[in-house]
């Protein structure tokens, strides 16, 4: 078929991070782009996940706030918290976002087909609701991710952190099957909020691939502050009782327990069922990931994929370095790349972790011979509030050339002053280049210039 008999030069399928991106600037190239989303413009980031998730950390991070003003001479008389406002008052931003991303893609000139579109071939796809047959030069997948529920015995009792934005009412007891990002995110909401949490993990580990040391701070200080863990107890069955509790029975462990909601957070996998990739020659990975190239490009030479779909770093922020990276390569001729290393993460529990380059563990096995230097302190913040919570500090560094590997930090605040301290190891800065910043008197960012 000759360029200009396709309908599209480029039809997206997912209109979330990497999705919309991706169509923006495709367009802004001169591409003729339309994209297909089947539930709302924005994106598992924008309508349920990144975004009203931060929203609900600072609602309830009020909690400790509210608590500690009295010592700052503030008499507050009565807390009284009211799930409903807070939920309804997320649920509204998500929508003005929504909005905001249709406005991106309309002022771009993208098409939008809000509806679910399938593909047919290698140039073509088809839309579910109209029956459409829509023929491109190039097809992008960006369906993303769907959060994994284990299989037991009510299961279907459970909810996922598809429905947990949208709760009736606040639990009073909430147990979360799994112990890694949307787990611990969500136990610290829920504790701040006032339901009583338990965790449970089949394994005995939480937030697998996070410093080790900070990991156990984060434990230490959750079950001070109420969550309760239970390790390597995989579920067995979930119960509904008469009453809409749920009974939680658990391998190693006699007795059921009682919540009012189960949470499940384990895992998302790539969102692929039903695309008809195999109308296309589309290969799949392993984990059910569509397997791409360096550029993006799947195993059909006219469909790329970006994004959670291609289950490489499950991170907005990459999905969207993806998608600019095709649009700019295919669309702009820019020889674009997207690169992976040193990529900061942050888990925002509560207190939120935050790392970027390799933990002490990778460190020794790539370069052998590493230093550790850290810092174990009370913020300010904390000593005023008779909070005996310790922020932890940890820097890793090639003792051979001083270079820095790693930042890894536990605390308040870590994710804000770790982006900063992020382009210094990414740059390749040293040890020394640290010591020789002054620092900025009295923050908890100082410590990293003050590190042992
Ligand atoms: P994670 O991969 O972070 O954690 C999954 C958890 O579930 C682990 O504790 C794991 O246990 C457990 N688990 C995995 N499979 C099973 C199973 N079959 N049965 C029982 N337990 C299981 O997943 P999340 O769902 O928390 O988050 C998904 C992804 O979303 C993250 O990987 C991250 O990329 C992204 N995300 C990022 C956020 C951020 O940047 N702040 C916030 C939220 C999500 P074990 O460790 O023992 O294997």
């Amino acid at each position: 078929m000759a360029e200009q008999e396709y309908d599209y030069d480029l039809f997206v399928i997912g209109a979330g991070s990497g999705g919309v991106r991706a169509s923006r600037i495709a367009s802004s190239h001169g591409a003729r782009v339309a994209v297909a989303e089947e539930y709302r413009v924005g994106g598992t980031c924008v309508i349920r996940g990144c975004v009203p998730k931060k929203l609900l950390v600072y609602g309830s991070h009020f909690a400790e706030e509210l608590q500690d003003a009295a010592n700052y001479g503030w008499t507050v008389d009565k807390m009284n918290f009211d799930w409903p406002t807070l939920r309804d008052a997320v649920n509204k931003d998500v929508d003005r976002l929504n909005a905001a991303y249709t406005s991106t893609l309309e002022n771009n000139k993208v098409e939008r087909f809000l509806e679910r579109a399938t593909i047919t071939g290698p140039h073509s796809v088809k839309l579910a609701d109209s029956g459409r047959e829509i023929t491109a030069k190039y097809i992008l997948v960006a369906t993303g991710a769907w959060p994994v529920t284990p299989t037991f015995e009510g299961a279907e009792h459970c909810i996922t952190s598809n429905e947990v934005f949208h709760l009736p009412e606040l639990p009073r007891k909430v147990i979360i099957a799994g112990a890694g990002y949307i787990a611990l995110e969500f136990a610290g909401i829920f504790n701040a909020l006032g339901s009583h949490v338990t965790v449970v993990n089949r394994s005995e580990t939480l937030l697998r691939g996070y410093d080790e040391t900070l990991r156990d701070r984060l434990l230490q200080i959750t079950m001070a502050r109420g969550i309760e863990y239970k390790f390597n107890c995989p579920f067995e069955k979930v119960v509904k009782r008469e009453d809409g509790c749920m009974e939680a029975y658990l391998k190693n462990q006699p007795d059921p327990i009682v919540a009012d909601v189960i949470l499940v957070a384990t895992g998302r996998k790539p969102k692929v069922e039903g695309l008809g990739l195999e109308n296309a020659g589309v290969e799949l990975g392993e984990r059910g990931e569509i397997k791409v190239d360096e550029h993006n490009r799947t195993s059909c030479d006219s469909i790329y994929a970006v994004g959670d779909v291609t289950d490489r770093v499950q991170l907005t922020p990459v999905a969207i370095r993806e998608g600019q990276a095709f649009a700019d390569r295919v669309f702009g001729g820019i020889e674009r790349k997207v690169d992976y290393d040193c990529i900061p993460s942050a888990v925002f529990s509560q207190p939120p972790l935050a790392a970027v380059g390799l933990t002490e563990g990778q460190a020794r096995n790539r370069y052998g011979n590493v230093k550790v230097y850290s810092s174990d302190f009370r913020p300010m913040k904390n000593v005023f509030g008779h909070r005996p919570e310790r922020g932890l500090y940890k820097m890793v560094v090639d003792a051979n050339t001083d270079k820095v590997l790693g930042i890894h930090m536990i605390g308040p605040e870590a994710p804000e002053i770790l982006q900063a301290a992020a382009v210094a190891v990414k740059a390749g800065l040293t040890k020394a280049a640290f010591d020789d910043t002054v620092a900025l008197h009295p923050s908890m960012a100082e410590e990293l210039v003050l590190l042992k």
